[in-house]
């Protein structure tokens, strides 16, 4: 499948990065976005529904539309494709997984080095209204408990850290932070918002320091997360793209996979960093000690 001579090269890398986007879990029977004319979105344009226009218009519809993908994600469980790359970590390769997924199906396979550029749609923050905040001139008062935007009058001073951590992404009313009353929201980035700096410096710094970037399952459509594979190329990184939809980027690539991530991952990654690892002192130092 792959040129013999990038597959000597592959065995000696020492350093991973995984991009991935929603492609990955879809065998793990979460559809992509773009299959929307299939499954969960059938109904729905999630372009549409995803905004942070959209909660302040009608929070009710979108936290429910956000609870049936919610339901959809609990019940996934990590594919073929998730397992191979944890267990190349496994091995003691040094991964990090950049994911555009808010599924957590990276971290229930095991990986552990995961960054989440969108966010985790198993978590909540407050909803924090943009445009009301521009609008009032004195800056505002952020709440003690959740971090949104408060009144102190109506903070309650009984509410504590607790109450928060049960409130989950589960169908009824809309929930309200119990200290400010401000609207809850799922903690991941809708359509329109700004990726956290953090993760965006994250992604940056491992995409200096990998050798090698396979793309997985990610249509490379939505900046800045798509400009990763090309400035892992540019810096002279081996890369890889898995889509069974190649994008542009596969013209320029190492190798293109026109297949599915579970079916190409396990046999790929088990031919990456074999060499590096069987000559890697710290890692024969490593495999003694825990034999020990
Ligand atoms: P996307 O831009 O990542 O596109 C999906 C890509 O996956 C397409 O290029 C498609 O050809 C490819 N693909 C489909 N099946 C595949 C398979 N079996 N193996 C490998 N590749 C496959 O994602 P999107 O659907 O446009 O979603 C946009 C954003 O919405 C995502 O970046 C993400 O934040 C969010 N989203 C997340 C999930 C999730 O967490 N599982 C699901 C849908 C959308
Ligand atoms: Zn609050």
């Amino acid at each position: 499948m792959l040129d013999p001579d990038l597959i000597n090269d592959l065995r000696n890398v020492r350093d991973v990065l995984v991009f991935t986007g929603a492609g990955i879990s879809a065998e793990s029977g979460i559809p992509t976005f773009r299959d929307r004319m299939t499954g969960l979105w059938v109904h729905t344009d999630p372009m549409e529904i995803a905004t942070p226009m959209a909660f302040r218009r009608n929070p009710q519809r979108v936290w429910d539309w956000h609870v049936h993908l919610a339901d959809a994600v609990r019940v996934a469980l990590p594919n073929a494709g998730h397992l191979a790359i944890a267990k190349l970590e496994q091995r003691g390769v040094k991964v990090t997984v950049i994911t555009q997924n808010i599924d957590n199906l990276h971290q229930r396979a095991g990986s552990r080095n995961v960054v989440e550029l969108h966010g985790n749609l198993l978590r909540l923050k407050p909803f924090i209204d943009e445009d009301a905040a521009f609008a009032v001139k004195q800056p505002p008062v952020i709440c003690p408990l959740c971090g949104g935007h408060a009144a102190w009058d109506t903070c309650d001073p009984c509410a504590n850290h607790a109450d928060l951590a049960a409130i989950q992404l589960c169908s009824g009313p809309v929930p309200h932070c119990p200290c400010c009353g401000s609207l809850l929201r799922p903690d991941i980035v809708w359509f329109g918002e700004m990726l956290a700096p953090e993760a965006i410096e994250t992604a940056w710094n491992a995409v200096e320091s990998c050798e090698l970037l396979i793309s997985v399952g990610a249509s490379l459509e939505v900046e800045p997360a798509a400009s990763l594979p090309w400035c892992a190329l540019d810096k002279g990184a081996w890369v890889i793209e898995v889509n069974p939809s190649p994008t542009e980027l596969a013209r320029y690539c190492h190798a293109s996979i026109a297949a599915s991530a579970a079916d190409v991952l396990p046999g790929l990654l088990d031919q990456v960093a074999i060499g590096s690892m069987l000559d890697d002192p710290l890692n024969t130092f490593k495999k003694w000690f825990i034999a020990k």
